[in-house]
């Protein structure tokens, strides 16, 4: 008798995002990249390993975050000379406390000079607490952090990467997020098949699910129905391999990187060596990784 793979979304392409640098210190894990030239060598890394997307967030050389545009700009230019791979820059740079264009104006700059259009931008398409708790001593580290995203916030983020031509990756971290997603897709906010990303936070962090195949489950249960989008999943501050073979076997996609985690159980790997190990996976759940071109044809971008 013949066989088959029993694994659902056998034979579809995965999209793997390398999520290189947040603000993680290098305190855990020496890899962090910090300046444009360690952003391009990590990415130049990430996609020959296997992502499609690349995620960063501009750093000084201490690592101290950086806000200005040019630093952005800079940075696309030495990708885009340097790669095929897409390009995912944060929008969390001036979250807290600045103004809707504020925290758009990177996107913008970027998107005036020609051929440094990024590929997509985040939009938490949500509120929730980003505070820390420490459960050691019983006690939160921050206790004023709420990350307010208002739906008309979002909407306006929305519309503007729709004028430049960015591609919005929707960030969920509660299921509230995901109702705000599906609201979106039916005010026609946002153009199909959308991209859905499932923030799960670890480590103190409890403004979403738990970093586990469980804190991903009970998001799938509220996935929106009669709608075209993809899915994928990160954990901030938390190991992702159990969430990421949910996402394998599910057809979901993977967002992985020192950014979000410094896997301190691998030793200290690299970017790189994150990617491959999540396209080792994939592989062995039938799924190869998905190349940019791919990507953008998974995801209706011209
Ligand atoms: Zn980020």
């Amino acid at each position: 008798m013949g066989f088959r793979s029993t694994v659902p979304a056998f034979g579809k392409k995965v999209i793997i995002e390398a999520r290189v640098n947040e603000y993680m210190p290098r305190d855990v894990n020496p890899n962090v990249p910090f300046t444009p030239d360690e952003i391009v060598e990590a990415a130049v890394a990430c996609r020959e390993a296997g992502a499609a997307i690349c995620h960063y967030h501009a750093r000084n050389p201490d690592g101290s975050p950086n806000h200005d545009p040019e630093t952005y700009i800079e940075t696309i230019r030495k990708l885009r000379a340097a790669s095929d791979i897409l390009i995912n820059p944060t929008l969390g740079q001036v979250t807290l406390k600045s103004s809707d264009e504020a925290r758009l104006q990177h996107i913008v700059s970027a998107s005036r000079e020609p051929g440094l259009t990024p590929d997509f931008a985040p939009i938490d398409i949500g509120s929730t607490n980003v505070d820390v708790y420490d459960p050691a001593a019983k006690t939160m580290r921050t206790d004023t952090l709420a990350y307010v995203n208002t739906p008309k916030t979002c909407a306006y983020f929305a519309r503007r990467m729709r004028e430049v031509g960015v591609k919005p990756v929707a960030v969920s971290w509660t299921i509230p997020f995901t109702r705000m997603f599906e609201a979106f897709l039916e005010m026609g906010l946002l153009d199909q098949p959308a991209y859905l990303l499932f923030a799960l936070s670890d480590s103190g962090y409890l403004g979403g699910h738990p970093g586990t195949i469980k804190g991903l489950l009970s998001h799938l249960e509220y996935l929106p129905q009669g709608f075209r989008y993809e899915w994928s999943v990160n954990s901030k501050v938390g190991n992702l391999f159990g969430p990421a073979a949910l996402a394998l076997e599910m057809g979901g996609h993977v967002a992985i990187g020192l950014g979000d985690y410094p896997y301190p159980e691998l030793g200290t790997p690299t970017n790189a060596d994150l990617v491959r190990r999540i396209a080792e996976h994939a592989e062995a759940f039938g799924r190869a990784p998905a190349s940019p071109a791919e990507t953008r044809a998974l995801l209706g971008m011209s």
